[in-house]
C-alpha cells in the first residue's frame, strides 16, 4: 500500500500501518560512516582472503585451511554443487556485495557519476545482501571448533580474524546504508510527479527494488532505476509452491541420510543432523545445540509450514490472521540463511580433518540435500509477494488506509 511519510524529520521511523513493516528511517544522509565501514570491510575481506584461517594437528601432522580449501574438498569428494555454493556465498557474493557499495558510495562523489553504471550495479545490492553469508560461516566455523577441539590440537590463524572483521563492518556498512538516499543522490531525471489520491490519470506501481512509486504500467522500466515494473510478482504463487514442494522432499532425506562420515582411528561413523545435535548436548553444550536444532531442524520445518499457510491464505483469502502472516514472512526471509550452519561445518571439517585412517571426514549426501533444502527455501520465499494476501482481504472488505505510524526513535 502507499504510505506519504513526512520529509526530512530527523530520528524517526515510520511503519506501514497495514503490515507494521519498517517504511526506513527518515535521516539525513551521512555518507562518510557507510563510506568508512565499507573501506573496513574491504580491507577484511581482503585480509580474510590472504592466508590459512586455522590450522589443526593430529599426531604430530599438521593440516591447515583457508576459506576455499573446504569448497575445493567438497568438490574433490564429488559434492561440486555444495562446493561451488560454499565458495560464492563465503567468497563471490560478500565480494560482489562490497564491490557494489564500494564503486556506489564513491562514484556518487564524483562530478560527473557515471549514473547509469552506478544504477546498474546498485539494482542487485537487495538482491545480493542475503547470499552474503560470512556471519553465518563464523557461527558453522564455532560448531565446527568445537567438534575439532575434540580430536585435535586447533590453531587459530590470522584471517580468522579478520573474518570477524569481516562480519562486523559489514553489519555496521548494512546499518548505515541508506539506500534510499543513494537512490535519492543517482536520481539526476525528472522529479516524480506527487501521488494524488484518487489515483487519477494513471496506475500507481511501487518498484520492488527501489521503492519508487511511478505512474505507469506493467512491464514498462522505473524511471530511477530501470527495473521493469509489476504490480505483483510474476506467477508468484504457482513459483513458490513449486519450490515448498521441492524444499519439502528434499527435507526428509536430508535429516535420515548422514552429512558426514567421521573416521577415527580407523573406525568409522555416519553423522546425521539430528546426531550432531544430540552429541552437542551429551558435550554440555547446550546453548550451540540449541542453536543448531533450531537452525537445522526447526527453522527450515516453520518456514516451510508458514509459507504453505500464506499460500493458502493467497488462494483462498479468508482475512483471519494477515499480520501473523506478514510478519512471519519477513521473520523467515530474515531467517533462512541462518540454516546454513551446518552445511559450513561439513565444508570445514572435511578441510581440515583429512589424515586418512587416523582421522578423516567425508561429506555426504545427506549434506548436499540439507544445502539444497535452505537455497530452494530462500527461493520460495523470494518469488512470494505477501501482497497477495492483502489483495484477496481488501476485495472482501475495502476500507481507506489510515497514515503511517511514527515511532520517535532514540537518538
Ligand atoms: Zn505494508
Ligand atoms: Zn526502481
Amino acid at each position: 500500500m502507499i504510505s506519504t511519510v513526512p520529509h526530512n524529520v530527523r530520528g524517526v521511523a515510520a511503519s506501514c500501518p497495514q503490515c507494521t513493516s519498517s517504511l526506513g528511517r527518515i535521516w539525513h544522509p551521512d555518507m562518510r560512516i557507510p563510506r568508512g565501514w565499507a573501506l573496513a570491510a574491504g580491507l577484511f575481506y581482503l585480509l580474510a582472503l590472504a592466508g590459512p584461517f586455522v590450522q589443526i594437528s593430529i599426531f604430530g601432522r599438521l593440516q591447515r585451511a583457508d576459506i576455499a580449501t573446504g569448497p575445493l574438498q567438497l568438490t574433490v569428494q564429488g559434492f561440486d554443487l555444495v562446493g561451488f555454493l560454499v565458495l560464492a556465498v563465503t567468497i563471490i557474493f560478500p565480494g560482489i556485495k562490497l564491490g557494489i557499495v564500494l564503486l556506489t558510495l564513491f562514484g556518487i562523489r564524483l562530478e560527473h557519476q557515471p549514473t547509469r553504471f552506478l544504477k546498474a550495479i546498485f539494482r542487485w545490492y537487495p538482491l545480493i545482501g542475503p547470499w552474503a553469508m560470512v556471519d553465518v560461516y563464523l557461527l558453522g566455523f564455532l560448531v565446527a571448533y568445537t567438534r575439532l577441539t575434540a580430536m585435535a590440537t586447533v590453531h587459530l590463524d590470522l584471517s580468522l580474524f579478520a573474518l570477524v572483521g569481516l562480519m562486523i563492518s559489514m553489519a555496521a556498512l548494512d546499518g548505515s546504508l541508506d539506500t534510499g538516499a543513494i537512490w535519492d543522490a543517482l536520481d539526476t531525471g525528472p522529479a516524480p510527479r506527487p501521488i494524488d489520491a484518487d489515483h487519477r490519470g494513471g496506475h500507481l506501481i511501487g518498484c520492488h527494488c527501489c521503492f519508487l512509486i511511478n505512474r505507469a504500467e506493467p512491464g514498462m522500466a522505473c524511471t530511477r532505476c530501470d527495473t521493469v515494473l509489476r504490480d505483483r510478482k510474476p506467477d508468484s504463487i504457482v513459483r513458490s509452491w513449486a519450490f515448498v514442494i521441492a524444499a519439502m522432499a528434499l527435507y526428509i532425506p536430508a535429516n535420515l541420510y548422514p552429512v558426514m562420515l567421521i573416521t577415527q582411528l580407523a573406525r568409522t561413523t555416519p553423522f546425521t543432523i539430528m546426531g550432531g545435535i544430540v552429541e552437542l548436548f551429551a558435550a554440555g553444550l547446550w546453548p550451540l545445540g540449541l542453536l543448531v536444532l533450531l537452525a537445522s531442524i526447526a527453522i527450515p520445518l516453520v518456514k516451510l509450514l508458514s509459507m504453505a499457510c500464506m499460500l493458502i491464505e493467497a488462494q483462498r483469502p479468508s482475512g483471519r490472521h494477515l499480520l501473523g502472516l506478514t510478519r512471519t514472512y519477513r521473520f523467515v526471509a530474515f531467517i533462512g540463511r541462518w540454516s546454513m550452519i551446518d552445511v559450513f561445518m561439513v565444508s570445514i571439517l572435511v578441510a581440515l580433518v583429512r589424515f586418512g585412517q587416523f582421522a578423516n571426514v567425508q561429506a555426504s549426501t545427506g549434506a548436499a540435500c540439507f544445502a539444497g533444502v535452505v537455497v530452494i527455501t530462500m527461493f520460495a520465499v523470494e518469488s512470494f509477494d505477501p501482497r497477495l494476501m492483502w489483495d484477496g482481504a481488501r476485495e472482501a472488505a475495502p476500507e481507506t488506509p489510515p497514515d503511517p505510524t511514527l515511532i520517535a526513535e532514540p537518538a
